[in-house]
């Protein structure tokens, strides 16, 4: 099981990729695409998904009596995008002879670890073709193609002393060479048309690029550690990984009395408001659809579940001073239940003791999270989801080390539990 989230990660740079690589699975499945600008026709029993704006995506089953009633509506909420930088819209700068990259920081990363990686780049590009037709493609170059050096310590003799890169000037994956005979728009534009070319986009000499949204990411991939393959390390665990075992848990076994859902937002790692993210109304638009009745609608989500997936901080043994000592969840000891006072998190005593009693009833092991009362708390597609729709939610998820680094690490036993505890999630009545 393991081994194919790690496979669909690595097949998912982007968000825009991450939702491709979900679509081909749910269509394996045997789920079927709905429209968000046609007429819905939802059977009794049926299994479906709509994707918005090609990077975030709903997949839900119908319960066996159909929605005519008020469905047991268990959500299950996640999302597809990953700190990283992107390529601007001007793509390219000169400096000096060298021809750099030019991008924007999205999200948090940890930027230190972009130094000396070797990366690649993917996204969606928009494009003209011969005949004054617009259509658009994914493309993933798939080999590393840029870097970004760091500056030998010769040169830099305090940066074991911490380094704090200028945000736009030392953040330039280098290009190459200037070459005197292609402006530096031409050289870009041939890249993408190459590539283009490459994903079966025909007659590429006469294609004119109108835009893109291109990432740049990490070639290695995510894989095993440790000497019993304890861990699993690699890029956009946060929250692919999530994304991935939700995934696995809709189209295995359900409980086909409930209408189960999966939820994979883009934008959360830049605060979720816009057309995709969970602070938009792509959520309550499907929910609408599948109980238009008004009095139903309410009270569906009045007798939902749902759980925010997200991972969490593991204790790390080299800053004890930077973790609750008596609330940080370690690395390969189970599912975190995570709690903010603040309302950071969704979790309450209800729904925390809802979720404890799951738990037990499939002897899957559970820890806590809390920040230290002494420092801020980061937040999750929970509380913003659960405040909107006015249902009954908590968050939880796995521990992991160096969230937004380029390379995260979780537990592989971790991973297990929370499958385990997803498809209980779905299965229970
Ligand atoms: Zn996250």
């Amino acid at each position: 099981m393991i081994d194919s989230i790690l496979a669909h990660i690595n097949t998912s740079p982007t968000p825009y990729h991450g939702v491709q690589t979900m679509v081909s699975v749910l269509s394996a499945a045997g789920f079927e695409p709905l429209d968000e600008t046609k007429t819905w026709q939802l059977r009794a029993g049926g299994r479906y998904y709509v994707v918005r704006n090609l990077t975030s995506l709903m997949a839900f089953r119908v319960p066996k009596e159909g929605l005519g009633g008020v469905p047991q509506l268990k959500l299950a909420g996640a999302h597809t995008d990953s700190p990283t930088l992107k390529v601007k819209p001007t793509p390219l700068k000169e400096k000096n002879r060298l021809l750099v990259w030019d991008v924007e920081i999205y999200g948090s990363p940890i930027l230190s670890t972009w130094f000396d990686r070797d990366l690649s780049l993917a996204g969606l590009v928009v494009y003209r073709n011969g005949k004054g037709q617009i259509g658009h493609q994914l493309i993933d170059f798939k080999k590393p193609i840029t870097r970004l050096p760091n500056l030998a310590i010769h040169l830099n003799r305090e940066v074991n002393k911490g380094y704090a890169p200028d945000r736009h000037t030392e953040l330039n994956p280098i290009f190459g060479p200037i070459n005197p005979d292609l402006s530096a728009r031409e050289q870009f534009t041939k890249r993408i048309k190459q590539a283009l070319a490459d994903e079966g986009v025909g007659k590429t000499d006469t294609l004119e690029l109108l835009d893109w949204d291109l990432s740049f990411y990490d070639t290695q991939p995510v894989q095993f550690s440790g000497l019993a393959n304890e861990w699993v390390v690699g890029a956009r665990l946060d929250n692919l990984l999530s994304c991935f075992v939700g995934l696995e848990s809709l189209i295995g076994p359900s409980n086909e009395e409930n209408l189960s859902l999966l939820a994979c937002f883009d934008h959360e790692e830049v605060g979720s408001t816009s057309t995709v993210g969970a602070n938009g109304n792509f959520m309550e638009s499907l929910l609408h659809r599948l109980v238009p009745h008004e009095e139903r609608f309410r009270q569906t989500l009045a007798t939902a579940k749902m759980i925010s997936v997200d991972n969490a901080h593991g204790y790390h043994p080299n800053f004890p001073n930077k973790q609750d000592e008596n609330n940080s969840p370690y690395l390969g000891e189970g599912v975190v239940l995570k709690y903010n006072t603040n309302q950071r998190y969704a979790t309450h005593a209800l729904s925390g003791s809802w979720f404890i009693n799951l738990c037990q009833q499939k002897q899957i092991p559970s820890q806590h999270f809390t920040v230290r009362a002494d420092m801020g708390c980061g937040s999750t597609i929970g509380p913003m989801l659960s405040a909107r729709l006015g249902l009954s939610a908590l968050d939880i998820g796995v521990p992991t080390w160096a969230m937004h680094s380029i390379r995260e690490t979780a537990a592989s036993q971790d991973i297990t539990h929370l499958q385990t505890l997803w498809n209980h999630f779905y299965n229970m009545p």
